[in-house]
């Protein structure tokens, strides 16, 4: 395969040619390179192995990077954003541009996610609503179905003072009830019984974590702040 500095002698005339026969010979070759690229070693949600290409020096696709290694998901997550910020540095068309801000905030949720993971109590929060009533709808569906008021403190047990519920319950428990408001017609009981499950989840591990912060105290700020 010919590098790019000897594109216009591979391509000869047909260099930025418009011809449709050239151009389904392109859009030909590129399917053939997609199938033929090594797969994506993930699973998806239903269980099927994923047909996804991989990212460059990965063996996982972008959806999968998490079921990878660490230092692969660190080095294609970097190229990525590198990409999308070329793309607001440089200019791209509206799609791309839209693309770009998408993708960098796809970003920003992973590695929130992964913060969270060790400190929930980091800053941070990856639902933004719109407009400030569909919030409180979301909060009014909280106190009404799950007996949760997100504004109120948690106790985490009988001998542990009362905290103010972590980013990550908060960001969990609106994410759950913006699921049911959004679309208030034709949903399941099942769908609003795992809505339920979700905030459940969320109020038994920030207690949880509450709880051992008082058993183990509190932790070093500058280390939780990695
Ligand atoms: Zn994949």
């Amino acid at each position: 395969m010919p590098g790019t500095s000897a594109n216009a002698v591979y391509l000869g005339h047909h260099l930025g040619s418009r011809d449709p026969q050239h151009i389904s010979r392109w859009a030909q070759a590129l399917t053939a390179g997609r199938r033929a690229a090594p797969k994506c070693e993930g699973d998806t949600a239903s269980g099927a192995p994923c047909q996804s290409c991989r990212c460059e020096g990965a063996r996982h696709c972008r959806h999968h990077l998490h079921q990878g290694r660490a230092e692969d998901r660190e080095r294609a997550e970097k190229r990525l954003e590198k990409r999308h910020a070329d793309v607001l540095k440089f200019g791209g068309t509206a799609i791309q541009v839209h693309r770009a801000h998408a993708g960098l905030r796809r970003l920003a949720r992973l590695r929130l996610h992964r913060r969270w993971k060790h400190d929930p109590r980091v800053e941070g929060s990856t639902i933004a609503f719109a407009d400030e009533a569909d919030q409180v709808r979301v909060r009014r569906w909280l106190v009404s179905n799950c007996g949760v008021d997100i504004a109120a403190p948690v106790v985490a047990c009988s001998d542990v003072q009362a905290h103010m519920s972590s980013p990550r319950a908060l960001d969990r428990c609106l994410w759950a009830g913006w699921r049911i408001v959004r679309s208030n017609v034709g949903l399941t009981d099942q769908f609003i019984e795992n809505a339920k499950l979700r905030v459940k989840a969320a109020v038994r591990d920030d207690a949880r974590f509450w709880a051992s912060w008082a058993a183990l105290g509190e932790p070093n700020e500058t280390n939780a702040a990695e």
